[in-house]
């Protein structure tokens, strides 16, 4: 079972993995983008850690919502919005448990990436942060590790594509041949996930 402190492990190996990726997340931003994304996640994790640290919730759905609600307020990119959803939303699914089992993190964060697809309006081969969400909620059935995998390779597949969603759309067919920065941070948080369900032996 994960409790509270298993969830606060999870943000803070986000944000560490974050604050080392930073650089190339913006790098892969400079070329379909406006350079922002590392500086952008950085601010955002930075604050997540803090504040969860302040706060201390006592539940994991507690952790997710205070997350995301940081996420949303100091990240001014169409990142901090659609992170922010995609915590919060998970959050709310997973309600008031003290401890939620891998079946119940599995559907929350399958919410969770549905709230960002109707926030967002992008479907899986748009080249956004869903082409490495969805898969790793689709793999999660079959264990975190299924899902580091499934992010991973997702957030590569993102590089033939074409975008049709954010700034990287406005490029057209420029966008082709550049993996999403999105995609690339969405793998990272999910690695984060993984890495800390077999720190704590799940
Ligand atoms: P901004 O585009 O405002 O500068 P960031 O650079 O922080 O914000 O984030 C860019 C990433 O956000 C993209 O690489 C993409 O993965 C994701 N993104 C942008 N728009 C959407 C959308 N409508 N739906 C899902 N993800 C999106
Ligand atoms: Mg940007």
């Amino acid at each position: 079972m994960l409790d509270a402190d298993f969830f606060r492990r999870w943000m803070t190996a986000a944000a560490t993995s974050v604050d080392r990726e930073a650089e190339r997340l913006t790098a892969l931003d400079s070329a379909i983008g406006d350079a922002d994304h590392g500086s952008n996640m950085q601010r955002g994790f930075r604050a997540v850690t803090a504040t969860l640290e302040k706060e201390a919730p006592d539940t994991p759905g507690g952790v997710l919502t205070l997350a995301g609600r940081q996420l949303i307020s100091t990240v001014g990119g169409a990142s901090g919005p659609l992170y922010g959803t995609l915590l919060r939303r998970t959050g709310k699914a997973l309600g008031e448990a003290a401890e939620v089992g891998e079946e119940q993190l599995a559907a929350a964060l399958r919410a969770g990436v549905e709230g960002v697809m109707k926030l967002g309006g992008a479907a899986p081969g748009d080249k956004t942060m869903i082409d490495a969400l969805l898969p790793a909620v689709d793999a999660l059935a079959s264990g975190f590790a299924a899902a580091r995998t499934a992010a991973e390779e997702g957030a590569l597949a993102t590089t033939p594509l074409q975008a049709r969603k954010g700034r990287a759309s406005y490029l057209g067919e420029r966008s082709i041949g550049h993996q999403d920065p999105g995609a690339t941070s969405s793998a990272l948080l999910i690695a984060a996930l993984a890495d800390t369900a077999e720190a704590s032996g799940e």
